[in-house]
C-alpha cells in the first residue's frame, strides 16, 4: 500500500509539476510578447491621439498670415499678439499657447506681460538650440515658468519666412498631468510599472505602486545594465532580477516625444494565480491518491476475506468444508500422542434422505439439509469442529471430549432433530439420522480413525437407524 501510494503521489505530483512548469514558460512568453507590448502599444496610441491635435494647433500658428503680419509690423499692439494666444488655448484647451520672437527675443504667451529669452540664462538654452534645428517640430518636457513650474510637455514649431529664415518660435503646452493620468490608467490595478525615458535615459514620467523611484534609468537596480541596449534600440524584450525580483519588461521608442515608453511588471505577480493552481492541484492529488489507495486497501480486505470464507466453508450448509477439518484431524491426532487431547469424531448420516429428495423435491432435501446443519451446531459446543463431511454427512471433532461424552451429546442431537419441526408444502417432515462414534487412541492415525467412524456408523443404520454406536 505505501508503494502505491508513493508512486501515486510521485505520479500526480511530478505531472503537476510539469504542468506548473510549462505553463510558467508559456505565461512568461505571453507577457513579454503579448500583454506587455500591448499595454505600450495603447500608450503609444493614446499619447500619439492626444499630441495629434496639439501639433496641428502648433503648425498651424506657425503658418498662420496673421501673426506673420504681425511679426513683420514690428509685433505692434502686443495686445493683438496676447489675444490670438488667449484664443487659441481656449478654443484648443491647451495648457499654454506662446510665440518667441527672433528679432526681440520676446517670449509672448496667452496671459499678457512678454518676458525676454536670453542666450545667457540655462533656462532658456533650449529656444536657441531650437533656432538652428533642421526639423519644423520638436517635443519637449520641461517646467512652464509662465505658470508656476507646472511640469509640461511642449509642441514648439518653427516659424520661418518665404526664404526659409526663421522667424519665431510659436507652440503650445500641455500639462504632464494628462500624461501621467494615461500611465496610471495602464499600470492596471498597480500591477504593472510604467515608465517614460527620455533617450538620455532620464525618467519623466512614472506611474506604478513598485515603480523605482531613480531619477535615471542607468541607476535603478536590474535596468541600469540593460539602459545602454535598452536606449540604443526602437523596442525589445527584457527580464532581470531586482532586489532579489524577478522582472519582466518591454520598451518601446516613441518618435513623436523622443521618449522610451518601459512597462515592467514582476514576474511573481503574473505567476500568483498559477502557484495557486499549484498547490490546488496538489492538495486535491494528494486528497484523490490516499482515497484511491483507501478504496483500494478496502476493496482488498473485502475480497481476501470473500476468498478465505469460500475457500474454507461450504456454500449451502456454511459448515467448514473437508480442508479445514483435514488440518484439525490431523492437528488433533499429533496432539493427542502429546497427551494434551482427549478427542472424540462423530459421524452423522441422515436417514433415508434419498426418500427426502424423491417425495419433496431437491430443493427441499437442500433446505432440511441446512436445518439439520444449523441444529448440529448448535446443540455442539463453539470450541468442536462441525464439518459437512459429503452429500449429507456430517462429522463432528469435539475436543477435550471421551467417546461416551461425545455418545450424550449424538443422543441429545438425535432428540432434537428428530423433534424439530420441519414445514413442507405437504405438511410436517419429521427427519432422523444416525451417528457413529469413536474416540482417539494413542497409535490412531486420521484414516484409522474414521474408519471406526464409519464403520460405528454402518451400524447404527444396520441396527436399524435413528440411534447412535460407538466403535468398537
Ligand atoms: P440411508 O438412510 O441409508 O442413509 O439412506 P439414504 O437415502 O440417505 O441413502 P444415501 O445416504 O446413500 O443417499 C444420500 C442421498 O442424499 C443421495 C443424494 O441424492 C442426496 N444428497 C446428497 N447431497 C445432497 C444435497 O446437497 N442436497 C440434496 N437435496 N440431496 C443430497
Ligand atoms: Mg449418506
Ligand atoms: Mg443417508
Amino acid at each position: 500500500m505505501a508503494v502505491i501510494s508513493a508512486v501515486l503521489v510521485a505520479g500526480f505530483l511530478s505531472t503537476n509539476i510539469i504542468s506548473y512548469q510549462i505553463s510558467t514558460a508559456a505565461l512568461k512568453e505571453t507577457i513579454l510578447r503579448n500583454e506587455l507590448p500591448l499595454t505600450s502599444s495603447n500608450i503609444y496610441a493614446e499619447i500619439q491621439a492626444d499630441l495629434l491635435e496639439p501639433l496641428f494647433v502648433s503648425s498651424l500658428m506657425a503658418h498662420d498670415t496673421f501673426v506673420r503680419t504681425w511679426l513683420e509690423n514690428g509685433e505692434m499692439p502686443q495686445s493683438h499678439i496676447v489675444s490670438y494666444l488667449a484664443e487659441i488655448r481656449k478654443r484648443y484647451s491647451v495648457f499654454t499657447a506662446f510665440l518667441i520672437s527672433d528679432r526681440t527675443k520676446n517670449y509672448y504667451h496667452f496671459s499678457g506681460v512678454p518676458q525676454v529669452v536670453d542666450e545667457a540664462d540655462p533656462e532658456d538654452v533650449w529656444f536657441f538650440r531650437m533656432r538652428g534645428l533642421d526639423k519644423p517640430y520638436e517635443i519637449n518636457l520641461d517646467f512652464n515658468q509662465a505658470q508656476s513650474n507646472t511640469p509640461t510637455v511642449f509642441i514648439n514649431y518653427r516659424m520661418t519666412d518665404a526664404g526659409g529664415k526663421f522667424l519665431a518660435l510659436t507652440g503650445v503646452g500641455l500639462e504632464l498631468e494628462g500624461l501621467t493620468r494615461i500611465l496610471s490608467h495602464y499600470a492596471d490595478d498597480e500591477r504593472r510599472n510604467i515608465y517614460f525615458v527620455d533617450q538620455g535615459g532620464r525618467v519623466t514620467v512614472r506611474a506604478g505602486r513598485h515603480a523605482a523611484e531613480n531619477e535615471r534609468l542607468q541607476d535603478i537596480s536590474g535596468l541600469a545594465r540593460l539602459a545602454p541596449k535598452l536606449l540604443s534600440s526602437n523596442s525589445g524584450y527584457y527580464d532581470y532580477v531586482r532586489d532579489g525580483e524577478p522582472m519582466l519588461a518591454t520598451a518601446r521608442l516613441i518618435p513623436e516625444l523622443g521618449w522610451y515608453v518601459l512597462v515592467e511588471q514582476r514576474e511573481a505577480d503574473a505567476m500568483r494565480d498559477l502557484q495557486r493552481g499549484f498547490w490546488v492541484n496538489s492538495l486535491i492529488g494528494v486528497v484523490i491518491v490516499l482515497l484511491t489507495v483507501g478504496l483500494i486497501f478496502y476493496a482488498v480486505a473485502f475480497y481476501q476475506r470473500r476468498l478465505e470464507e469460500m475457500a474454507t466453508t461450504d456454500k449451502l450448509t456454511g459448515l467448514v468444508n473437508r480442508q479445514v477439518f483435514d488440518d484439525a484431524l490431523e492437528a488433533a491426532v499429533k496432539k493427542y500422542r502429546r497427551s494434551v487431547d482427549r478427542f472424540s469424531l462423530i459421524l452423522i448420516d441422515i436417514d433415508h434422505f434419498k426418500n427426502v429428495n424423491d417425495t419433496y423435491g431437491h430443493l427441499m432435501g437442500d433446505k432440511v439439509l441446512r436445518q439439520i446443519s444449523d441444529l448440529v451446531r448448535h446443540v455442539m459446543r463453539d470450541s468442536d469442529i462441525v464439518c459437512r463431511w459429503g452429500g449429507e454427512e456430517i462429522i463432528v471433532l469435539a475436543h477435550n471430549c471421551p467417546q461416551d461424552d461425545a455418545a450424550t451429546r449424538a443422543e441429545d442431537l438425535l432428540k432434537a432433530i428428530e423433534s424439530a419441526v420441519i414445514e413442507t408444502d405437504h405438511g410436517r417432515l419429521v427427519v432422523t439420522v444416525s451417528a457413529g462414534v469413536t474416540q482417539g487412541r494413542p497409535d490412531d492415525t486420521a484414516d484409522t480413525l474414521l474408519l471406526r467412524a464409519d464403520a460405528a456408523l454402518y451400524r447404527a443404520k444396520d441396527t436399524g437407524r435413528n440411534r447412535v454406536c460407538i466403535a468398537d
